[in-house]
């Protein structure tokens, strides 16, 4: 078990705050970057801000004070609840992982699947060797973000990598 989820786990709203808003990025990026919450990385960071509501192209620099809570808690339900999973698949003698996809997850891993909450089929935003899942319903107000197919229509070069996909949000 990554210990950087007890750091999140530890901390309060306020830090939680004030850490998210130290830089202006967009929430998948902050949730995966090591420097801000370390431990957290990529198949977690979709199924909290789908448990938030929040879409992964959000701004940290626009959120509310309702929405930093909304995530503040999905990220510790979050946290909690696949800890406790992870414990007991380890006492059974699974495999441990905790970056990879699981099953049990809501969206990460999903793509076309119907959303737990919705059933509308999740989608997903490519870059590099990832994938960010998301339920266009719940997050983004129905919303589709960019894909590489429409980046391409646009004849738009598709960012390599989370950061440039971070400047061009
Ligand atoms: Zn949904």
């Amino acid at each position: 078990m990554d210990c950087g989820w007890l750091e999140v786990l530890q901390s309060s709203l306020a830090e939680f705050a004030a850490r998210l808003r130290s830089e202006n990025h967009t929430l998948k990026r902050a949730l995966t970057d090591p420097h801000m919450f370390s431990g957290i990385g990529n198949a977690y960071s979709d199924e909290i801000l789908h448990a938030a509501r929040l879409s992964p192209l959000g701004l940290t620099g626009r959120m509310d004070d309702a929405a930093v809570a909304r995530l503040y808690e999905a990220t510790r339900d979050q946290l909690r609840s696949w800890t406790e999973r992870l414990r007991r698949q380890a006492a059974g003698g699974f495999p441990e992982d905790v970056t990879a996809f699981r099953a049990g997850m809501a969206v990460h891993g999903r793509f076309r699947l119907p959303c737990p909450v919705c059933a509308t089929p999740v989608q997903r935003i490519r870059y590099a060797q990832n994938e960010t899942n998301y339920c266009a319903r719940c997050q983004t107000a129905g919303r589709l973000l960019a894909d590489r197919a429409l980046s391409r229509l646009l004849k738009q070069d598709w960012p390599k990598t989370i950061d440039a996909f971070d400047r061009e949000a």
